[in-house]
């Protein structure tokens, strides 16, 4: 088994990893989302001290009391963020509806002076949230009549949802399952959980089980080694998932005995989901290094969100973040039309003018695959500028990431086999030699397309 602790050279490496941010960004840049100027990312979460100087490390770094001191009245949010007695009025009114939860550790990323924070917008709620609640379905997805069993969606025929809780560290405002909200925190039952797992062992087409929730993490360790040694014990199922943001908004929580659990049931492949780059602190630099070491590969899937990360340089600044920290962009979500959360949602152009901005001008690696899951259980359709400007049989013409024209040969089907003395034919000018003798050379079947020159 590999060692999941981190040595203090490597916490030293993460960090100084993590704080070169600010000093690559090139001049010029910065503020395309009206909030990246104030913040160089990589630091230890900001307003720590500020907002809470006198609680020691060690119960800091204490994931439980980070959980239950999460700040859910607007009393209690008016002690860190100054807050008029109309917003407070406001905030009250739509907590009715959708009641808000941020851990210390995030609230200490808001910048409080700063309204349109893009950190804020994602744990602090919005009146918009329901004057424009006309404005989307509770369950977009269609997640509820694809569920097999209570807590169990079954969409596609080789893998299934497991949903174990609504309860999460954080409420984002742009969540999917914001209905669930209203239910108070449920925890599926160990019974509902056998129920699930009966269901899988029957299926044997099911090679791929997502556990999720709300945050599947919010359970104990070992609740989830119960669960996770369960299904790992279904030989059918290879890979297991795991949907977390606790990397992001309580990082904590990845501490030693839960990786160690992990270690022992892989393939673990495990999704988080970060928005900004400012989220990308040293904490959640030492979470993501735990989850690697422990062979639990760490991929993102973030939400375009408007205001937070809808801008070329904010996603660049946050999967470069990302990159550092050996976290992988995966997906970039349009956000799904979930009532109460139509201020946050951008237009789909907003997306594909991203990726435009992106594919060509950083690694391959940096950028994530734009998606926009379908409603009612549709799946996921990845979208992408587009580069074929014509196609024929033969031939393709594409634009580069720089808008310059190529002309691809389509490879043809393939027909009978000739050596290559017998391919060749001498059309022409002289540009090779082949046995001595120069040749400028065609290979059969490629006549309507790119010529082909061999040298001997
Ligand atoms: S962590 Fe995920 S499930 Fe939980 S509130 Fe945020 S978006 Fe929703």
């Amino acid at each position: 088994m590999k060692s999941q602790s981190t040595s203090r050279v490597e916490k030293r490496y993460i960090k100084s990893y993590t704080s070169n941010e600010a000093e690559e960004e090139p001049p010029g840049e910065r503020g395309l989302c009206g909030n990246l100027e104030e913040e160089p990312p990589g630091k230890k979460a900001t307003n720590r001290h500020r907002f809470f100087g006198d609680i020691p490390d060690a119960t800091w770094n204490d994931w439980k009391w980070q959980f239950q001191n999460r700040i859910t009245s607007v009393e209690r949010l008016a002690q860190f963020i100054p807050l008029s007695p109309e917003e407070q009025a406001q905030l009250r009114l739509v907590s009715m509806r959708y009641p808000f939860a941020v851990t210390p550790y995030y609230l200490s990323l808001i910048n409080p002076d700063d309204p349109d924070d893009p950190v804020r917008k994602q744990a602090i709620p919005s009146i918009l949230e329901i004057t424009m609640g006309a404005m989307g379905t509770d369950d977009p997805l269609g997640e509820e009549k694809d569920s097999v069993s209570p807590g169990l969606v079954h969409r596609y025929r080789d893998r299934v949802l497991m949903v174990l809780t609504d309860i999460c560290p954080m409420l984002c405002r742009h969540c999917t399952r914001k209905r669930e909200w209203r239910n108070g925190g449920w925890v599926r039952s160990p019974s509902e959980v056998e129920a699930m797992l009966d269901y899988i062992r029957k299926n044997r087409a099911i090679r791929d089980v997502i556990i999720s929730g709300g945050d599947p993490l919010t359970l104990s360790t070992r609740r989830l080694e119960d669960i996770i040694s369960s299904i790992r014990k279904i030989k059918h199922v290879e890979i297991i998932r795991i949907g977390s943001r606790f990397p992001v908004v309580l990082p904590q929580r990845i501490d030693n005995d839960l990786c160690t659990m992990l270690a022992k049931y892989g393939p673990i492949w495990f999704n988080t989901h970060f928005n900004h780059v400012r989220e990308v602190t040293s904490e959640a630099a030492e979470a993501c290094d735990r989850l690697v070491r422990s062979g639990v590969p760490v991929n993102n899937q973030s939400v375009l969100l408007r205001g937070v990360n809808d801008s070329v340089e904010a996603q660049k600044r946050l999967c470069h973040g990302l990159l550092r920290i050996k976290v992988r962009p995966y997906y970039l979500f349009q956000c799904d039309e979930v009532r109460g959360t139509e201020h946050l949602r951008t237009p789909v152009e907003v997306g594909i003018k991203i990726v435009e901005g992106m594919r060509g001008h950083t690694s391959g690696l940096a950028v994530p695959t734009f998606v926009i899951d379908l409603p009612q259980g549709g799946g996921k359709v990845p979208l992408q500028p587009n580069y074929v400007l014509a196609q024929t049989e033969d031939e393709l013409v594409l634009r580069n990431y720089q808008g310059r024209i190529f002309h691809y040969r389509n490879p043809g089907k393939p027909t009978c086999h000739q050596s290559p003395a017998e391919a060749l034919s001498p059309i022409g000018d002289t540009v090779g030699i082949h046995d001595g003798v120069e040749f400028k050379f065609e290979l059969e079947g490629a006549r309507n397309a790119d010529r082909a020159i061999i040298r001997s």
